[in-house]
């Protein structure tokens, strides 16, 4: 069984659309094995995003995700990686389809609802990064 790690940014959680978006992954038939509310600070952010650090709009992104709590999920299924990334769309929600969680909710490319895994390797860093074995049922 594959998990992946999801957080509902700052946007999601201002527009209280934090349902919506699990309502998404179980309809899709994820299951919720570990769910918390977290305020992230700069040494998250910063190992979280380290591929991003040289980028013009990384400090934005820092003050961005610390706007509010994200509340961080981890979803089990066959496939949980591609599958959350498909249904979240690319990082641009104004290119993102409709249909996808970015394209309905998002508003650009920064505030874009979620951010989830991009392989299963990063999926288990991630996982590490945020929860503790505790945490995690299933
Ligand atoms: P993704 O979240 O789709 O995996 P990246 O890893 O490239 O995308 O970027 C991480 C996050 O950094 C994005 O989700 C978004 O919040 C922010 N970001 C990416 N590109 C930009 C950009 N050009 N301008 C502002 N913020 C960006």
């Amino acid at each position: 069984m594959e998990r992946t790690l999801v957080l509902c940014k700052p946007d999601c959680m201002e527009k209280n659309l934090a349902g919506e978006v699990l309502r998404r992954f179980e309809a899709a038939g994820l299951r919720l094995s570990a769910a918390k509310l977290i305020p992230v600070d700069d040494a998250v952010l910063t190992e979280h995003y380290s591929h991003l650090k040289d980028r013009p709009f990384f400090p934005e992104i820092l003050g961005f995700m610390k706007e509010r709590a994200v509340l961080a999920l981890i979803l089990n299924g066959d496939g949980a990686v591609s599958k959350v990334r498909d249904l979240l769309g690319p990082t641009d929600s104004r290119k993102a389809p409709k249909g996808t969680l970015r394209g309905d909710l998002g508003t650009d490319s920064m505030r874009n609802i979620a951010h989830a895994s991009d392989s299963t390797e990063n999926a288990e860093v991630e996982v590490r990064r945020f929860f503790r074995t505790e945490e995690i049922v299933g």
